[in-house]
């Protein structure tokens, strides 16, 4: 009798629970949306016009460094392209940042190895006096051995640091050996040299030295500072062996400029129900110098401007707005993320998901989440609609969302994104090599029908809170 009754009691419960069950996901997102999506989904895998948009940006504009005369033509481009495609009117938001440019740069080793050496400024790296410098080479195999050195210790010397960045799928060992780049001058200044020479922070194996953003610490000497291409640091490491002294000369005329402006693209369409509330999507519309920022980030601006173009021209209209955003100055330290927070700092809680394309043009593998279990029933449903594509759901619960939107999410903000694969990734970016010549279209196409599916559900879905988590610091 008592096992009778228990039964049926756990019969109910568990019939309430299904109960409940459908309805949250009947609460989630409507099945004609499901459908929606598979079909913006479908019709990109079978073609998209995102090629285009990097095969004109790159051709039309070309290399556009954050705050020159051509990253302003590239947002001319983009309110253009809106024009032209019927979009809603695009705005710049501007802001303005410290400027730098690049100038002539060359190096060589001098005396009994005599030979000319592949090299490039690293972004923010004060010139060389103008006669130059000429000094004794410091080899140091890791960032970590230099930092052990007694100050003092590297006097007159040019430090020179060689670790070769590890080639991974999806780029992780960039952190690490980024740090090279970044605090090295620093670093090497502090034990009294007078320039640092980096390996490239790169994977190729071709004399094409990677550029990128590098810092300097206040109270210590500013040096210059500049990346040796793979080819010619395997050399130096090998002339390092023969024990006899390497003398280098390194000339470098960068200039940097006290301002000079910049400007996040913000093109909304405009939701039918909740107009204050978004979903972002973009990437970042600087380039470095060297090439013309074809998958740095050429191809992100592609795939998020067709996925909103898709959506567009399919005469659908979103519950919630849809926020495409061409991020200005990203290379020379999130100027254009940061810049956005302090903009819409009051209404950052409406932003309901977010999600930026820049790790080059290599088709989507994983896609990675930082939300709350309510969340939950709508990522499933999301992955349902990309498992097609080849992409898998990833482990855990991380998601940086993109570079332009870490500020964002260090408020709290939860993160979705696509993880491409870039196994050739640090081939390519930050140097001359970053051309239109290494995108393949229909990996784009698969980027974009990734994107539509993730900013359609996300648009239409009843859920207002991925899971924000409780805003922490200032
Ligand atoms: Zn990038």
């Amino acid at each position: 009798m008592l096992n009778q009754r228990r039964r049926f009691w756990t019969g109910l419960v568990l019939l309430m629970g299904f109960a409940l069950d459908g309805l949250a996901q009947e609460l989630v997102i409507a099945e004609r949306d499901l459908q929606r999506a598979e079909a913006l989904r479908d019709a990109a895998i079978s073609g998209t016009r995102a090629y285009d948009w990097v095969e004109r940006l790159t051709t039309e504009v070309g290399p556009r460094l954050a705050g020159s005369d051509a990253e302003r033509r590239a947002r001319e481009w983009a309110i253009n392209l809106a024009v032209e495609l019927n979009l809603p009117p695009a705005r710049i938001e501007t802001f303005t940042l410290p400027g730098w440019r690049r100038g002539e740069e060359r190096a060589q080793i001098v005396g009994d190895f005599a030979q000319p050496l592949a090299i490039t400024a690293l972004g923010g790296s004060v010139a060389t006096p103008g006669e130059g410098i000429e000094a004794e080479l410091a080899y140091f195999d890791t960032l970590r051995q230099l930092e052990r050195m007694p100050e003092g210790s590297l006097a007159g010397k040019i430090a020179f640091v060689s670790h070769a960045m590890q080639k991974t799928q999806d780029g992780s060992s960039y952190g690490y050996f980024n740090d090279a780049r970044t605090r090295g001058a620093a670093v090497a200044a502090s034990k009294g040299a007078v320039a640092l020479l980096i390996r490239s922070i790169g994977t190729d194996s071709h004399r094409f030295p990677h550029t990128g953003n590098m810092r300097y610490v206040e109270g210590v000497a500013e040096i210059p500072a500049a990346a040796v291409a793979n080819p010619d640091a395997d050399q130096i490491q090998r002339l390092s062996q023969r024990g006899k002294p390497i003398r280098v000369a390194l000339y470098m005329t960068p200039e940097r400029v006290d301002s000079v402006e910049s400007g996040n693209v913000i093109i909304d369409l405009i939701g039918s129900e909740f107009p204050e509330e978004y979903v972002v999507i973009g990437a970042h519309l600087d380039s470095w110098d060297l090439g013309t920022g074809a998958i740095d980030d050429g191809a992100g601006v592609a795939i998020s401007m067709e996925t909103l173009r898709l959506i567009h021209a399919s005469g659908l209209r979103p519950r919630r707005t849809i926020r495409l955003i061409l991020w200005g100055a990203e290379e020379v330290g999130l100027v254009g993320g940061k810049a956005y927070l302090r903009n819409y700092a009051d209404v950052l809680r409406q932003h309901i998901a977010a999600t930026e394309s820049d790790f080059g043009a290599g088709r989507i593998w994983k896609m990675t989440t930082r939300v709350a279990p309510e969340a939950e029933p709508l990522m499933a449903h999301i992955n349902n609609l990309i498992e097609p594509l080849g992409i898998a759901r990833g482990e855990g619960d991380v998601a940086s969302a993109g570079p332009d939107l870490s500020p964002m999410i260090a408020k709290g903000m939860p993160g979705f994104r696509f993880v491409q694969d870039g196994s050739d990734y640090f081939d390519l970016h930050h140097t001359a090599d970053d051309t239109l010549d290494k995108i393949t279209p229909s990996d784009l196409d698969q980027n974009v029908a990734a994107f539509l599916v993730f900013t359609w559900l996300a648009s239409q879905s009843d859920l207002d809170d991925w899971g924000w988590l409780d805003a922490t610091g200032d």
